[in-house]
């Protein structure tokens, strides 16, 4: 498999497609899970009895997937990555509801972003440690675009991840990891609070912050600057482009985390060509 870069991208490819089937029910379902766990927490601390919840058990495993229309439980048949939903024509095969393209999309995206990656850096613990940064990176963008919200769960351990995937020098030195987590959590944390200060305002969430920390432990603090610069241009475009085309409320907020996660992907496919373009 590592002799034949072809094979091995090949075989990215539908790993992939699987991991994003297992994405979209992270995307799901994590930030209702998250949502429990404050109600049971809250409910804790006012001294009452844990809310009942429907169904009780909810988790990544279980129950199993439904159809939202008709509870018509999905079938394993019904869940091959992107071909069910191509021969289901996009519909439940019970009550014929809409099944969201969205399902689809998210399966492409991972299968093509492991194929890229493995193709890029190989079929090795480096093209593995990728394919794991930008599968986490699909699921923030897309939880941070219904919810916005950027969960520790999925933050903090990319963040620990990349600080131990450099340990093994598998994209930057550590020292440059370490500095690049520190730089990364500040630049953010010194923005929120210059905008706090002058607009009076959450300029954005601490999620965000945590997230450029995550990106400069993967690939080092050199790569900060482009991945700020990328996400402020993306940022600004598409706020003008909302403001423009929808007629959207300039003090509406637009989740940054999609824009930083798309910087970031970019980042680690390009960062070390657009770094040595500027740093010397
Ligand atoms: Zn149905």
């Amino acid at each position: 498999m590592i002799a034949s870069p072809l094979a091995a991208t090949a075989i990215a490819l539908v790993v992939g497609l699987c991991v994003g089937s297992f994405l979209n029910v992270v995307i799901h379902r994590l930030p209702k899970m998250l949502e429990r766990d404050w109600r049971a927490q809250c409910a804790e601390m006012r001294g009452d009895a844990a809310p009942a919840e429907d169904p009780p058990v909810y988790n990544l495993a279980l129950p199993r997937s439904r159809c939202p229309g008709c509870g018509h439980a999905i079938t394993a048949l019904e869940n091959v990555p992107v071909v069910s939903w191509i021969a289901l024509r996009g519909r439940c095969s019970q009550c014929k509801q809409a099944i969201s393209a969205r399902y689809p999309t998210v399966e492409i995206l991972g299968g093509a972003l492991a194929a890229l990656a493995i193709w890029r850096f190989g079929a090795n613990w480096q093209g593995v440690a990728a394919c794991v940064l930008l599968w986490t990176l699909v699921a923030l963008t897309y939880i941070d675009f219904d919810t916005q919200y950027l969960p520790d769960n999925l933050t903090l351990p990319l963040l620990w991840g990349g600080l131990a995937a450099n340990l093994f020098h598998l994209f930057v030195p550590l020292a440059d990891a370490v500095i690049g987590a520190i730089a990364g959590y500040l630049i953010l944390w010194a923005v929120y609070w210059a905008f706090l200060l002058i607009r009076k305002k959450e300029g954005m969430g601490h999620g965000d912050f945590k997230l450029l920390a995550a990106l400069g432990a993967w690939m080092g603090w050199q790569i900060l600057p482009i991945v700020i610069v990328l996400s402020c241009v993306a940022g600004a475009a598409i706020g003008i482009g909302l403001k423009v085309f929808r007629g959207r409320d300039h003090n509406v907020p637009i989740a940054f985390g999609p824009v930083l996660a798309i910087a970031g992907a970019v980042a680690l496919f390009f960062g070390q060509v657009l770094a040595q373009a500027y740093l010397p």
